[in-house]
């Protein structure tokens, strides 16, 4: 794969690979605002769009409606810490899908009622789940020794019986650390038979990486089936969970299959190689609640004479609730990062660029790949525009040899300078802080959430409490 000996390739050489159009973002790049508030934060900021959010989870609801399957959305909260979704699913009659303490509290502190709350994750903490089990949350049962603690140590006082799911260890996965096997499923099936009122066994789940959809409509029709068997034993099993995995589309199919056939060990900083199996899929054909639709779509065996049906009919047919735990797609477009140009110097053949923030900021970069939609320049004006190529990496203020925010050499439509903004679109899905620190003793970027009142965009702070 590698081309070496190209070190300083012809500018027109460095391959484009900017994000899809998106006009809610671009008139916030050309309102004049992110100069002001750059400005004001003295450092880099993320701003969040939660009018996209809720137009995202309209869409899934749609998918559903479709479809007439009786669905419910779960936003999966790790994919961003701010409060501003949260206070959206408030709203909206959205659930959350937490993993952590922290998560819950955020959660039902934001007003999301406990039964809209799926608790997830492995061997999950005596406290997390008294919690709970207090709040009638769902917990999806990752292991028969944390079923136990559920059975045998429910809280006094909880309103109602643990309610559960059971989770598979997806056969397609084997390797897996999540989940249980189907022999140990069996085993739990049987306890919960046992333990009669002493728990709500509501149904099983799945959460498969990846994005393929065939694993999941193959998936789903399994847990089905259990769900069938499980009621036969006068368990509840009426819902099944296929977990997140919706993909977001962030590139032009074009540009994407263009930027990975062209891209070469010259076309980064120090000729560093990535491997483009640790590359996002940035461009996917199938995304957002279009992957959902997909999914409904696929067709399964029933294992009776009626033929194949979609995984719809199933659902409907056997009166099976659909709980999904997207996290990414419901971010698209909902939010970039803002940081500010300190200094620009020259290299063979291109510029470094060095950023008032750190990689730490966009989390991509931690995970031996790269963040690939590129970023973009703003200066005092909007958007720079210009048909020149000045190729320019993007280093962060920290001193780690490793801090680069970009390690490509992005092709900007005119020299960057000091003062001029860097955009990276659509990170509110993982990029923004899941890996941030204050390191270096820099303070942590704030999120700047921009409302539309009546038409009007006003900022505000997120009301997100110190970590
Ligand atoms: C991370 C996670 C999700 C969300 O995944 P996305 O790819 O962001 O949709 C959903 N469910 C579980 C159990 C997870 O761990």
């Amino acid at each position: 794969m590698a081309v070496t000996g190209d070190r300083t390739p012809a500018p027109s050489a460095v391959p484009f690979l900017p994000a899809l159009p998106d006009p809610g973002t671009d008139a916030v790049l050309d309102s004049g605002l992110l100069p002001e508030l750059s400005h004001a934060f003295g450092g880099p900021f993320h701003f969040l769009l939660p009018d996209r959010f809720d137009a995202n989870v309209a869409a899934f609801r749609t998918a559903l409606a479709e479809t007439g399957v009786d669905g419910r959305i779960h936003y999966a909260k790790k994919a961003n810490k701010a409060a501003v979704w949260i206070e959206r699913c408030a709203a909206t009659g959205t659930g959350v899908d937490v993993a952590s303490l922290g998560e819950l509290r955020e959660a039902l502190g934001n007003g999301v009622r406990g039964e809209r709350v799926v608790v997830t994750g492995p061997a999950k903490s005596d406290q997390l789940l008294r919690v709970a089990v207090l709040q009638a949350c769902l917990i999806a049962v990752d292991s028969l020794d944390e079923l136990d603690r559920l059975l045998h140590h429910a809280p006094p006082g909880a309103p109602r019986a643990p309610r559960i799911l059971l989770r598979l260890l997806p056969p397609q996965q084997p390797g897996s650390r999540f989940g249980m096997t189907g022999a140990e499923l069996d085993t739990a099936l049987a306890r919960c038979v046992a333990a009669g009122d002493a728990v709500r066994m509501e149904g099983f789940s799945f959460h498969l990486s990846g994005y393929a959809i065939p694993p999941r409509v193959e998936l789903a029709a399994a847990l089905l089936d259990r769900c069938l068997a499980a009621r036969t034993m006068g368990l509840q099993a009426d819902r099944i969970s296929i977990g997140g995995g919706f993909a977001v589309d962030y590139c032009a199919p074009a540009d994407w299959y263009a930027f990975l056939t062209a891209q070469r060990p010259g076309h980064y900083h120090a000729d560093r190689t990535f491997d483009p199996a640790d590359f996002y899929p940035y461009h996917s054909p199938v995304a957002g609640a279009d992957a959902l639709r997909a999914v409904l779509a696929g067709t399964t065996a029933t294992g009776t004479d009626s033929g194949p049906r979609t995984l719809a009919d199933r659902l409907r047919d056997t009166g099976t609730l659909l709980l999904l735990e997207p996290g990414r797609a419901l971010l698209d477009g909902a939010g970039a990062s803002v940081f500010r140009i300190q200094g620009v110097k020259d290299r063979a053949g291109y510029a470094i660029v060095t950023v008032d923030g750190t990689s730490l900021s966009l989390s991509e970069q931690w995970f031996n790949s790269e963040f690939l939609p590129q970023p973009v320049l703003v200066g005092a004006d909007g958007r720079a525009s210009g048909d020149a190529a000045h190729p320019a990496c993007v280093g962060g203020v920290s001193c780690l040899e490793s801090d680069l925010l970009t390690w490509r050499k992005v092709p900007f439509p005119r020299r960057p300078q000091p003062g001029d903004l860097l955009v990276y679109p659509n990170t509110a899905g993982y990029q923004m802080d899941s890996n941030e620190s204050p390191f270096h003793e820099l303070p942590l970027p704030p999120k700047v959430v921009l409302d539309r009142t009546d038409g009007r965009p006003r900022w505000r702070l997120d009301r997100r409490p110190a970590p």
